[in-house]
């Protein structure tokens, strides 16, 4: 099982996930034809896709969200709260599936999907969780106004961890954005910081953990470097990477480095 995160930040979530001939994109934060540019970038085409699971309705995570459930007639996961914020299309025009913090999902043969509630200020966000047949398991989790004890509880211990890294709080404060908008960034349900990603991550991390990827970097109030310091500090020289916002990066395995990148 791996994944390979598409794009990332405020220009456009989506990652996909892989877990043998099974194929799912998580968030559609990217236009109909810069999923398909960016998955045939890393082998793959939205022939190949057999769902779509949505975290919440900013228009960040679900841009091309109406596309695929109608153009492409792929079945979309989402919460109630998500679909009805995301005005996504009734079940007479398209394939929504509902679910809620605590389901559990099976997706083909090999995927199997863990679904846990946010601390967000969409309607009804979630995060999730996908596991092999194996049990080995991907957890991501962006946009969170802070790391939650479910959220830390669903993705502690997985192979690789995608957590996001927003902001760093001084750059936030001292930049452009408007008083208000600051205000909910650093809010219980906005987004995490790199110093709050980097103390959770000590809780996360575990011995089973390969990789660990900073996501929704800022690119306002956020730098690479910055992201990338904390994490490495946070982790003592263990690998961690940073998700561009705007191109794809490579597959990222479960297994031992090398053995099921490049496959
Ligand atoms: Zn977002
Ligand atoms: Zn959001």
């Amino acid at each position: 099982m791996e994944i390979a995160f598409l794009g990332s930040g405020s220009s456009g979530n989506c990652a996909a996930v892989r877990a043998g001939r099974t194929v799912v994109l998580l968030d559609a934060g990217l236009s109909l034809r810069q999923t398909a540019r960016r998955l045939e970038g890393r082998g793959l085409s939205l022939d190949d896709v057999a769902a779509v699971l949505l975290t919440h309705e900013h228009s960040d995570h679900v841009r091309g969200a109406l596309d695929l459930a109608k153009k492409r007639q792929l079945p979309v996961y989402a919460t109630e709260g998500t679909a009805r914020a995301a005005a996504l299309p009734g079940p007479l025009f398209a394939d929504i599936r509902i679910v809620r913090g605590g389901d559990e999902v099976r997706i083909g043969q090999d995927l199997y999907i863990h679904v846990t509630a946010t601390p967000h200020d969409g309607a009804e966000s979630v995060c999730y969780v996908f596991a092999d047949g194996r049990g080995r398991r991907i957890g991501v989790a962006t946009d969170l106004g802070h790391l939650s004890p479910e959220v830390a509880g669903a993705i502690r211990g997985c192979e690789v961890i995608g957590l996001e890294a927003n902001h760093d709080v001084d750059l936030l404060r001292d930049g452009p954005y408007p008083p208000h908008v600051k205000r909910r960034i650093l809010s219980e349900v906005g987004h995490l910081s790199n110093e709050d990603a980097a103390a959770g991550l000590l809780g996360l991390v575990t011995e089973r953990t390969r990789s660990v990827v900073a996501l929704h970097v800022s690119r306002h109030n956020n730098t690479f470097a910055l992201a990338r310091r904390v994490f490495h500090e946070a982790l003592v020289g263990m690998g961690s990477k940073v998700a561009h916002h705007d191109e794809a990066t490579a597959w990222i395995g479960v297994s031992s480095e090398g053995e099921e990148i490049g496959r």
